[in-house]
């Protein structure tokens, strides 16, 4: 299908943009990699009369690596977390969750802040700001201000933006040395999008029991999901088989996932507690 006509804009700073999206009152979108705001154009599931798209505001494109962690501008690119060696130290769980997002040739263009305002609930990214608790630092007419992960996402496409809000940094907590972590993902092709995933860390005591574990999935709910009943089995425990298969069981048991074309519910509560499974296996092998 056709796209529906709209008006663009290119601004060239972040205050522009914000300006010509609170003149339109809700009917205008800020365009990012455009690799899920176009389809929904060609789809007719979005028709607003303005695309306000970000791309000349290079200020959002960077990454910057500190000792409160790792801060996404919301124009950072796939590609750009694909191809910054510094992350395999400073967030390898990021970088490994990427590393499943779509193909090359949308990695080459999506942007971590389209995702994030996106909202697939499987979608990598989202998952990624869920588990570690990451802050989404958002500016709008009335200003800016910070959104925690856990209030940011409210359902499938759903999230606390308003609509005269851009994204301009996604702000990741540091990532300690010696942490252990794992991140597994199912889908039918490569680079579609999950079926199911997980996303694991914790953090080894002198005796290798596990304390502050974050345990967070994707596609199994209206929302990326973190599980504290879940990072309950696993916190004072040592990570060993009999942990992890009570883990597997207590994420099958938190998920209550809805049927849909592509798999049963019954399907995806198994799979979610595979991938648990399996991401704790490959911590433990770290
Ligand atoms: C074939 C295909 C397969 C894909 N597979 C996957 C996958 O496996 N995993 C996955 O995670 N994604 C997948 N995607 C989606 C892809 O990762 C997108 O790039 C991403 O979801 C959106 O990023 P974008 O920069 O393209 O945003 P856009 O498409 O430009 O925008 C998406 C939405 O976010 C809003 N927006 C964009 N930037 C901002 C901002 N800074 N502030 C506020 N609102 C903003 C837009 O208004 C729009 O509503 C796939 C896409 C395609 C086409």
């Amino acid at each position: 299908m056709k796209m529906p006509p709209f008006d663009y804009a290119c601004p060239t700073t972040i205050a522009e943009a914000v300006n010509l999206l609170a003149a339109h009152d809700g009917d205008a979108k800020a365009l990012a990699g455009g690799q899920s705001l176009v389809p929904m154009l060609a789809f007719r599931l979005a028709s607003p009369a303005l695309l306000v798209d970000l791309r000349k505001l290079t200020e959002l494109r960077q990454i910057r690596i500190t000792e409160a962690g790792v801060t996404l501008g919301a124009m950072t690119r796939w590609r750009d977390i694909e191809d910054d060696a510094r992350l395999k130290q400073a967030h390898p769980l990021l970088q490994a969750a990427i590393a499943h997002v779509a193909h090359y040739q949308i990695r080459n263009r999506g942007t971590v802040g389209g995702s994030v305002a996106h909202a697939d609930p499987a979608a990598e990214m989202p998952g990624i700001v869920r588990t570690c608790e990451a802050e989404i630092a958002v500016i709008g007419k009335s200003g800016a201000r910070t959104i925690k992960a856990q209030d940011f996402f409210q359902g499938p496409l759903t999230t606390a933006l308003a609509a005269d809000e851009i994204i301009t940094e996604i702000r990741l907590p540091a990532w300690p040395a010696g942490r252990r972590w794992g991140f597994q993902e199912f889908a039918r092709r490569r680079g579609d999008f999950a079926l199911a995933a997980a996303a694991v860390f914790y953090d080894p005591d002198a005796a290798g029991k596990a304390t502050n574990a974050h345990v967070g999935v994707i596609g199994v709910a209206d929302r990326p999901l973190r599980l504290p009943s879940v990072e309950a089995v696993l916190n004072g425990a040592i990570i060993d088989a009999a942990t992890i298969a009570k883990a597997d069981a207590a994420t099958s048991a938190a998920v209550d996932p809805d049927d849909d074309i592509h798999a049963s519910a019954a399907y995806r509560k198994s799979l979610a507690g595979t991938m648990v499974e399996r991401a704790l296996l490959a911590a433990g092998r770290r």
